[in-house]
């Protein structure tokens, strides 16, 4: 066990055990190997690290500090980050089987995440609204306070950067819970603010399971803000334990997305980001387009080149440069993905390509399924795997209310040449975010979050600040 590596929490500016010096294992899922051990976080565990960013933020300099003061401590993070970009993408890597390239591009949006916030607080910072009858109006965004927040395995560091970017850069405090699966890069984040020189406290790394870990820092008093993205399940669960200190929310949480071809689409463009949007990440992308409608007219074509295509996909070591798909992140979410594979040919589902590896690898094949009933869980359900159900469409009417029938709401994505169709089509679907020939593109300043199951709220740019400060109207004035 020594020749493992460790990762420890990271409280009030150094990285340390559990109080009980639990620990738990690390694995490796393409070696199906533990390779690393890490702090298992209990209730004083969570006390602590709640204690910590709530001094910082109480007492310490963060919240009072300066914005551009602020923003350079936080760029000066990202400088850490970019010096250790390797390494950041290979601790994602090995914890959890993304494909180097992928994980690499991960690191460089959170980097990014990081110096967005960092000058977005400085550059939207208030309103003034001068008044017929005399005053002015001004508001004032202040930070919230104790943010908890709680991060799921699929981009182990790049949803965190999410969270913790925005939750700092207006001036609260944080502490983080990465997943179990993969507490590797968020705990080496953690290390590069110590070293960035950021007050002890402004963010800890608390590792752990959702319970006790994550379930005792949502269930503390002490805390303003929750902000959670994970499943549907615990989403809710989160939101209970949280009402009771009356603490807002914000869930990113379960997708099923929809992704219509219409017969008028740019068929190699249309492809090419059918099968960015179902197999990227090994399928395991709340973004999925795991529901895939296709116009009647191009069924065919279309069917044979994605097939073809999700074919192509080169399996393998995720080290290795050629890979572009690989294992899923653990033994326990390949059973989930393989019970529901399982199941589709029971409920009548064709599987037209993919299906559970041969070789005893957790590794679950680019797979396409047609002819699955509307009612089959594959169908219904976030299977969160390399799955994909297509169905066939006949007109633009069936397929939004194909589209739009799911308890999902998070994203949606349309392939046309027919401007009229594309905006008509994006303003009817039920979903947080639609791509209109494309896939996966972030503009930090736009609302992200999902509708019923998928979620509540919205973060990026100003509805991020909207969540982590309490915005203040102030009265002035000015004529007598
Ligand atoms: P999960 O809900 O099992 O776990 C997410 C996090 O919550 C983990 O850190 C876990 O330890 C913690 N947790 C578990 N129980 C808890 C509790 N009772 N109290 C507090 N924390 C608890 O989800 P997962 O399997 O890690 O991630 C996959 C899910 O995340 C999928 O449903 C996926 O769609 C969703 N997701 C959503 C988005 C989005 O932006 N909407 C992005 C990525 C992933």
């Amino acid at each position: 066990m020594s020749d493992l590596e460790f990762f420890g929490h990271v409280i009030d500016g150094e990285e340390v055990p559990s109080v009980d010096g639990a620990t738990f294992e690390v694995w490796n899922p393409w070696t199906q190997k533990v390779w690393a051990t890490a702090a298992e976080g209990g209730p004083e565990d969570a006390a602590r690290a709640v204690a910590s960013s709530r001094r910082a933020f109480d007492e310490g300099p963060w919240p009072r500090m300066g914005r551009a003061e602020r923003a350079a401590a936080i760029h000066r993070l990202a400088d850490l980050m970019e010096e250790r970009a390797d390494d950041l993408a290979v601790l994602d890597t090995t914890n959890m089987a993304k494909p180097l390239a992928q994980a690499q591009h991960d690191v460089s949006r959170s980097i990014w995440n990081f110096r967005f916030f960092a000058d977005h607080q400085r550059d939207h910072c208030g309103e003034v609204y001068p008044m017929d009858s005399g005053h002015h109006s001004y508001s004032e965004y202040g930070p919230a306070g104790v943010v908890a927040a709680i991060s799921p395995w699929n981009f182990p560091l790049m949803m965190a950067s999410w969270k913790i970017a925005p939750a700092i850069a207006w001036g609260n405090t944080c502490i983080i819970k990465p997943s179990e699966d993969t507490p590797a890069s968020v705990t080496l984040l953690g290390r590069l603010a110590v070293q960035a020189g950021f007050p002890p406290g402004v963010l800890n790394v608390l590792n752990g399971h959702g319970a006790p870990a994550g379930s005792s820092l949502v269930a503390d008093d002490r805390v303003d803000r929750v902000t959670f993205t994970g499943s549907s399940t615990t989403g809710k669960a989160v939101m209970a334990s949280a009402a009771s200190n009356l603490a807002p929310v914000s869930l990113e949480l379960g997708g099923k997305g929809a992704n219509i071809v219409f017969d008028d689409a740019d068929l190699d463009n249309a492809v090419h980001w059918a099968v960015e949007a179902s197999f990227r990440n090994s399928g395991q992308i709340c973004l999925a387009g795991s529901r895939l409608f296709v116009a009647s007219a191009v069924y065919d074509e279309f069917m044979d080149r994605f097939v073809a295509a999700a074919e192509a996909l080169t399996i393998g070591d995720p080290f290795d440069p050629k890979t572009r798909f690989s294992s899923l992140a653990s033994k326990r979410h390949f059973e989930k993905v393989s019970a529901y594979v399982d199941g589709i040919g029971l409920d009548g589902g064709k599987i037209l390509t993919g299906g559970a590896d041969d070789e005893g690898r957790w590794l679950m094949r680019p797979t396409v399924v047609t002819d699955l009933p509307l009612t089959a869980p594959a169908y219904c359900e976030e299977i969160f795997g390399p799955v994909c159900v297509v169905n066939r469409f006949e007109s633009e009417e069936e397929v939004v209310r194909l589209a739009n029938d799911t308890r999902y709401g998070l994203n949606a994505m349309l392939f046309t040449e027919n401007l009229s169709r594309a905006h008509r089509v994006a303003s009817r679907l039920r979903a947080g975010t639609v791509w209109v020939n494309c896939f996966f593109i972030r503009d930090l300043r736009t609302p992200f979050g999902g509708i019923g199951d998928s979620g509540v709220g919205r973060e990026g740019g100003n509805f991020s600040r909207e969540f982590f400060t309490e915005p203040k109207a102030i009265v002035m004035q000015i004529q007598r």
